[in-house]
C-alpha cells in the first residue's frame, strides 16, 4: 500500500514512512492511494473475531509489506493488553434503536488510547528495525497529551515532549501527564493558551533543519496511522449489530474530524454505514458547513467539552480530497483560500452529495448539562459532556423511526470531567482503580517560555536522537 498527499506535491510514501512523517512536505495530509475493501463475505467472516483479531484483519491491508501479520498481531496484543474491559469497546443499548459504544476503557480514559497505543507499538517496531530514533513533540488541550505519553512511555527509540497550556487543563488531565516517571517523557507547561502551544509545535515542524536534526514525529490526528486504527471499532460495532446484512449509523462528538473520518474510511472499505452524524458544541464550524456548504471559521469559545473547542478541523481535508474526486489542485485551491480568508464554499452539487451521508448537529452548554441529567434519570448511565453530545446529535440528526441502529461514540470517561458531571447529576464519578491515587501521586512539573527558540533549545536538550543535543 502506498500513500499520496491530499495536495499532490509530496512524494508517494510507504506505510512506515507515512507513520513517521506526520504532515506531508506540501502541507497536505497522507491518504491511501486506493481504499482496501472487504466483500460482504469477508465481513461475515469477521463476526467471530475478538477485538484484537479484528484489528489485525482490518488494519493489515493498510500496511502492505511494511508490517507482517505476525508483527501486527504482537503490536495489537500489547496495545490492548492494559484495557480495563474484556470487550475493549463495549456496546451498551440505551433505546430501541440507540446504542453507545464506550471508548474510554484505555489507560487515559479517552478514545485516543485506542489508536495511540497502536501507534506507539508501530513506532517501536519500525524504529527498532531501522536502528533509528524519533522525537515526538505535541501540543495538547488535555486528552491527546496523556494518551501520547502513555503510548510512548519507556519506548527505547522514542522521546516524547508534550506542551500544555499552564492552568488551562483540568487537574486530572495535568496529573495524567506530570505524574508519569518514565525518563523519556516530558510534559512541559507553557504560559499561554492551547493555540499558543499548537503554534509552537507548528513552528518546529516548519523548520526543516530542526525537523531532521531531532527526527521530529507527530502524534496528533494528522498522523494517518491514528485514523487507520480508529476504523476498527466501527467494524466492531457494525458486526455486532448485523453487518453486512443490516446497515447502521454512527454519531460522533467531533473536534478535529479524525474520529468521524475513520467512520467514512470504514464505509469506503465496505461497511454498510448510511449516516454519519457530526456532533458539535458551540464551536460549530462543521455543523454550519453541513447546513450551508460554506466552511467559515470564527473565534473559539470555551465550553463544557474542551476537547471539541476547535475551529479548524484539520482532518476535514482528507474528506474534501474524496469529495472533489481526488483533485489535489482543487484541494490546494480551497485550502489556500481558507488560509487567506478563513473560509471557502463547496460547489453546491458536491455539498448535496455530502448530505447523502453526513449530518451535523450543535449542542450548547445548557443542553449538554440537561442531556447528562436526563440520560442519568432515564437509564442510570452517566456520560461525560463530550459523549452526551454524540447521543443527542444521533437522536436529532439520525434516521428516526426507520429501525436503523444509531451508535453514539462515547469518547471519554465521566471522571475526566467530574465537575461538569457533578453539576448536571449531583453525582461525582470516581476515577477507576488504576488511577484512583492519581491526585496524591508526586508531580514532575517543568515550564518553558512561549518562544519557539526556547522550545527548540529544550527539545534539543531532551532528545536522544544522536547529534540533537550537540
Ligand atoms: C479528541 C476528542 C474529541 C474530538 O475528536 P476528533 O477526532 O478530534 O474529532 C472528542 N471527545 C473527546 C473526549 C476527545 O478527547
Amino acid at each position: 500500500m502506498r500513500y499520496v498527499s491530499t495536495r499532490g506535491q509530496a512524494p508517494v510514501l510507504s506505510f512506515d514512512d507515512v507513520l513517521l512523517a506526520g504532515l506531508a512536505s506540501d502541507g497536505g495530509l497522507y491518504v491511501p492511494q486506493t481504499w482496501p475493501s472487504f466483500s460482504e463475505d469477508d465481513i461475515r467472516d469477521m463476526r467471530a473475531l475478538t477485538y484484537q483479531e479484528l484489528a489485525v484483519r482490518v488494519m493489515g491491508p493498510f500496511m502492505g509489506a511494511a508490517v507482517t501479520d505476525d508483527e501486527l498481531t504482537e503490536v495489537v496484543e500489547q496495545a490492548y493488553a492494559g484495557f480495563s474491559h474484556p470487550a475493549v469497546a463495549p456496546l451498551v443499548q440505551i433505546g430501541a434503536h440507540d446504542w453507545v459504544m464506550e471508548l474510554f476503557h484505555g489507560p487515559t480514559l479517552a478514545f485516543k488510547d485506542y489508536a495511540l497505543q497502536v501507534v506507539g507499538g508501530l513506532f517501536d517496531l519500525i524504529l527498532t528495525r531501522r536502528g533509528s530514533r524519533i522525537t515526538v513533540v505535541g501540543a495538547t488541550s488535555g486528552d491527546t497529551g496523556s494518551a501520547a505519553i502513555e503510548a510512548c512511555r519507556d519506548r527505547e527509540a522514542v522521546d516524547v515532549i508534550i506542551l500544555l497550556p499552564k492552568g488551562r487543563v483540568s487537574e486530572v488531565q495535568r496529573r495524567q501527564m506530570t505524574t508519569v516517571t518514565s525518563s523519556n517523557v516530558h510534559a512541559i507547561e507553557v504560559e499561554g493558551t492551547f493555540d499558543d502551544c499548537q503554534a509552537l509545535v507548528k513552528a518546529l515542524f516548519n523548520d526543516p533543519a530542526f525537523r531532521s536534526e531531532v527526527n521530529l514525529a507527530a502524534v496528533n490526528s494528522i498522523n494517518w496511522a491514528r485514523i487507520m486504527a480508529q476504523t476498527v471499532y466501527y467494524f466492531w460495532a457494525a458486526l455486532q449489530l448485523g453487518a453486512p446484512d443490516r446497515s447502521l449509523g454512527f454519531s460522533v462528538p467531533t473536534g478535529n474530524f479524525g474520529n468521524v473520518l475513520a467512520g467514512y474510511c470504514a464505509k469506503r472499505m465496505g461497511l454498510p454505514i448510511d449516516r454519519l452524524v457530526v456532533g458539535s458544541n458551540s464551536n460549530d464550524i462543521l455543523t454550519r458547513f453541513l447546513e450551508t456548504g460554506t466552511m467559515q471559521s470564527r473565534g473559539v469559545v470555551q465550553t463544557h467539552s474542551p476537547s471539541m473547542d476547535i475551529q479548524v478541523s484539520s482532518n476535514f481535508e482528507r474528506l474534501l480530497f474524496e469529495v472533489v474526486d481526488r483533485d489535489s489542485a482543487e484541494v490546494e485551491r480551497l485550502m489556500a483560500q481558507f488560509a487567506l480568508t478563513g473560509g471557502y464554499t463547496l460547489d453546491s452539487a458536491l455539498h448535496q452529495e455530502l448530505l447523502g451521508l453526513f449530518r451535523g448537529f450543535r449542542v450548547d452548554n445548557d443542553a449538554t448539562l440537561r442531556a447528562i441529567a436526563e440520560l442519568y434519570a432515564a437509564t442510570g448511565m452517566i456520560l461525560d459532556p463530550h459523549s452526551v453530545i454524540g447521543v443527542i446529535a444521533g437522536r436529532e440528526a439520525g434516521h428516526r423511526d426507520t429501525g436503523t441502529p444509531m451508535v453514539a461514540l462515547a469518547t471519554a470517561h465521566p471522571a475526566k470531567f467530574a465537575d461538569v458531571v457533578e453539576q448536571a447529576t449531583g453525582q461525582r464519578p470516581a476515577l477507576p482503580g488504576a488511577l484512583s491515587d492519581l491526585l496524591t501521586r508526586p508531580e514532575r512539573r517543568a515550564e518553558v517560555a512561549n518562544d519557539p527558540e526556547a522550545v527548540k533549545a529544550l527539545v534539543r536538550s531532551l532528545s536522544r536522537v544522536p547529534g540533537a543535543s550537540a
